[in-house]
């Protein structure tokens, strides 16, 4: 499914070079396994749609990758804040070409590369988890979704993250039972506009547009067109409401506080119901990662076990956004599965570093050494010094494995940093304490005592 048109082809975009990239960043093994299985579909305004043929490689790419994968493209292409994957199994066993909602009543403009904005039958009504910051939101979707409201339109905004195109997915799923949906988001509307006027086929968009029963656009605060799509939008917008369409919108603020839209367009927003959603609280979150996991259990046929502990330190800590205590919980399993075993609460500290709350300091190896030292009772001289006395051996293997777990440096800088040694000395350390670590408690726990330290800075924590 290879986009022909030269439309938003960006000259500067090269996703060869960004492939050559992470093959160098991850290593081989990893790039053969799974980042060659990304396939560039297309590139926005700021962020990118790639696809992988599974749920499953598409997971164990976001909760491992997806965050330096991001980091490489962004420091080619600075513009791009996310990545947005699609799932193209479109082919079965035999290699025919599946015919999707071949029979529903979902249109999507003759164009197969919208069809990643398919409405997602994993996000309905049913697995929505309710409270407090959400309840409003979800009780008037619900009933717009029951055809019994005068909402219209109907306007969800809140931060990113929150649920808002879960809900709005949810609606669709829900009214496409008897209704014609059509389920697209600002940019993608923009970018058929673009596309129609080019090709002389400004007819069959309008028509296409005008013939719905629902239409719901998400996040609409991405719609910036000119004056011309503007119009467009706003005649279509007029029409369909007067029809008694249901128009149903989603952005990340208020109607008024959307720029470069018409104010007579922000007005119309405004006309029918306006809900937010808030930051989730402590309880909808707990309550949202106990869902999640009972799913990932049954979707998966994962076996993953997470003590009240661990469930109630990753929500209490993870407050910023609905997608985030998602992700983390992702990786979680990604962890349980590479290691088979459900994750201690330090090791949920160790994967979890970068979203957690938790005043980051940056780790240094001179750092390291202070706190080894200190926690050895030696001084730093000695761990630097070349005496190979047993008391002073140990804690300078540790900390050499410690700067190797929890920094980025290579095993060369490691060594400059430890008086010059050589690197195949970094190896012999890293491996002795791996080694010990594993039959002697004593060592294991001070490690996991200093990596604590070392990460949180924190005295009190296990
Ligand atoms: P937004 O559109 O507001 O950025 P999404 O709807 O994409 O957020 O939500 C992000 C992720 O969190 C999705 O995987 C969604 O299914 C999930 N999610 C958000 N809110 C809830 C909720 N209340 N219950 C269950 N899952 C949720
Ligand atoms: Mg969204």
């Amino acid at each position: 499914m290879k986009n022909n048109l030269n439309l938003n082809v960006d000259k500067n975009f090269n996703w060869e070079v960004i492939q050559k990239e992470l093959r160098h960043q991850f290593g081989n093994e990893i790039y053969e396994s799974w980042l060659k299985k990304i396939v560039f579909e297309e590139k926005f305004t700021n962020y990118i749609l790639v696809s992988v043929s599974t749920r499953f490689i598409r997971d164990w790419i976001v909760s491992r990758y997806l965050d330096q994968i991001l980091g490489i493209i962004k420091k080619l292409n600075r513009e791009i804040i996310r990545i947005e994957f699609k799932i193209e199994n479109k082919v079965d066993k035999k290699g025919n070409e599946i015919q999707l909602n071949s029979n529903s009543k979902i249109s999507f403009i003759k164009d197969s590369f919208l069809q990643y904005n398919r409405i997602d039958q994993n996000k309905s009504f049913e697995n929505f988890v309710i409270g407090q910051s959400n309840k409003l939101a979800f009780e008037a979707a619900k009933k717009v979704s029951e055809n019994i409201s005068h909402y219209n339109p109907f306007y969800i905004y809140s931060g990113v993250g929150m649920g808002k195109t879960h809900l709005l997915n949810s609606i669709g799923l829900k009214l496409k039972e008897y209704k014609k949906v059509t389920f697209i988001s600002a940019e993608r509307f923009m970018y058929q506009f673009v596309k129609s006027i080019k090709s002389n086929e400004m007819v069959k968009f309008k028509d296409n547009f005008r013939n719905t029963d629902v239409l719901i656009i998400d996040d609409i605060q991405f719609m910036n067109g000119k004056e011309a799509m503007q119009e467009e939008f706003f005649h279509t917008f007029n029409s369909l409401i007067d029809k008694g369409s249901q128009v149903i919108l989603s952005a990340d603020r208020p109607p008024s506080k959307l720029i470069k839209i018409q104010e007579r367009i922000k007005s119309r927003f405004s006309g029918g119901l306006v809900v937010d959603i808030q930051s989730p609280e402590n309880d909808l979150r707990l309550k949202i990662l106990k869902t999640k996991l009972d799913e990932l259990n049954i979707l998966y046929s994962e076996k993953l076990k997470l003590s009240d502990e661990i469930l109630s330190f990753i929500s209490s800590e993870i407050r910023n956004s609905v997608r985030e205590l998602v992700g983390a919980l992702n990786r979680v399993a990604s962890f349980s599965r590479i290691y088979n075993k459900a994750p201690t609460l330090n090791e949920i500290k160790i994967i979890l570093k970068d979203l957690l709350n938790i005043n980051e300091t940056k780790i240094t190896i001179d750092n390291i050494q202070t706190l080894v030292c200190k926690y050895f009772k030696i001084s730093k001289n000695e761990m630097l010094s070349s005496r190979r006395s047993r008391y002073l051996v140990r804690p300078r293997q540790v900390a050499i494995y410690l700067s190797k777990i929890l920094t980025t440096k290579s095993l060369p800088e490691i060594g400059r940093e430890f008086s010059n040694r050589d690197h195949t000395t970094v190896i012999h350390s890293v491996k002795t304490i791996e080694k010990l670590k594993c039959d002697n408690d004593e060592l294991s726990n001070g490690i996991n005592y200093l990596k604590n330290q070392i990460l949180y800075k924190k005295e009190n924590e296990i």
